[in-house]
């Protein structure tokens, strides 16, 4: 797989400071699983990450810290993940190892040729997690973005003023993007998206069908 576009440098910086909503966190998650190049950049911020905490003063632990700590590694794992509450019906076979371990949500048709499966994150605060189906040929219209959308693509292609992206390539937008993404004539376009705020259609057509697409 050649990944040609990644995430911002500071979107890896937050991920590898934990400080990613979980929906944002589960995309750049998936891509640097598969990405040495972003994976090499997370393990040098958690390394400094790990040395501003060697030189924080030292705070003092409960007597009992290091039994309590003792206790639960020897607690059983967490089962193994729920099962999806609804069946993935987007994809098929291969999912990425950590999203067999999501439970997803019912899928439904949002635009012509265009469907959603939500996954189910307790803890996504003001982002939210989906798959996006997409088929062959596809042109999505113009829209902006009142918050972010992170987008990883698995399975086929899709291509926009910033180019072509393949499975493993990550698309970032906000509010000063402005695109309309144009979906592969091959073959069905699968992505793993996290958005924040709503999509902004353009013109009379988009401003038209915005009420119903609902993502
Ligand atoms: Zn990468």
């Amino acid at each position: 797989m050649t990944i040609n576009h990644h995430p911002p440098e500071d979107l890896l910086a937050d991920f590898g400071a934990g400080r990613l909503d979980e929906a944002d966190r589960l995309v750049i998650g998936v891509h640097a699983a598969r990405c040495p190049r972003c994976q090499r950049f997370i393990a040098a911020i958690e390394q400094l990450a790990g040395a501003a905490l060697e030189q924080a003063p030292p705070v003092a632990m409960a007597d009992d810290a290091f039994a309590t700590l003792l206790a639960r590694i020897d607690e059983p794992a967490s089962p193994p993940a729920a099962a999806s509450s609804q069946p993935v019906e987007l994809l098929d076979d291969d999912l990425p190892e950590i999203l067999l371990r999501c439970r997803f949500g019912k899928s439904r048709r949002v635009a012509p040729g265009v469907k959603m499966q939500p996954i189910i994150l307790p803890g996504a605060d003001k982002s939210r997690a989906f798959l996006l189906w997409s088929a062959p040929g596809t042109r999505m219209l113009e829209h902006t973005h009142t918050g972010t959308e992170l987008t990883l693509v698995l399975k086929g292609s899709f291509s926009h003023q910033g180019g072509e992206y393949r499975p493993g390539d990550f698309d970032f937008g906000d509010g000063e993007v402005d695109h309309q993404p144009i979906v592969g004539s091959d073959m069905p376009c699968l992505c793993l998206v996290a958005m924040s705020g709503d999509l902004q259609m353009h013109g009379w057509l988009g401003r038209l069908i915005s009420p119903f697409v609902r993502l």
